[in-house]
């Protein structure tokens, strides 16, 4: 799994200091998630306020997570 920032993104920039491992961008338009190295903390989805970030599905061994996240 990973997010995806999708065209309700108002670049408010919002997301961008949330990702624990930097893993979102700016973009043009619109900002950008790494998706193979998005590990899903989802720390960008609880701050958006257009509901831009939106969870999809991405190909087995295309994600690299390197800390997913643990327990709690
Ligand atoms: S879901 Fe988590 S790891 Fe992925 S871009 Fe958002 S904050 Fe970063
Ligand atoms: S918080 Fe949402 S609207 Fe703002 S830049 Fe991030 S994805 Fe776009």
């Amino acid at each position: 799994m990973a997010f995806r920032i999708i065209e309700h993104c108002t670049a408010c920039g919002l997301c961008l200091p949330e990702c624990p491992i930097d893993a979102i961008q700016v973009g043009n338009p619109i900002y950008v998630i790494d998706e193979g190295n998005c590990c899903d903390f989802e720390d960008c989805v609880a701050v958006c306020p257009e509901q831009a970030i939106v969870r999809v599905t991405i190909p087995p061994g295309f994600w690299a997570c390197a800390q997913p996240r643990g327990p709690g």
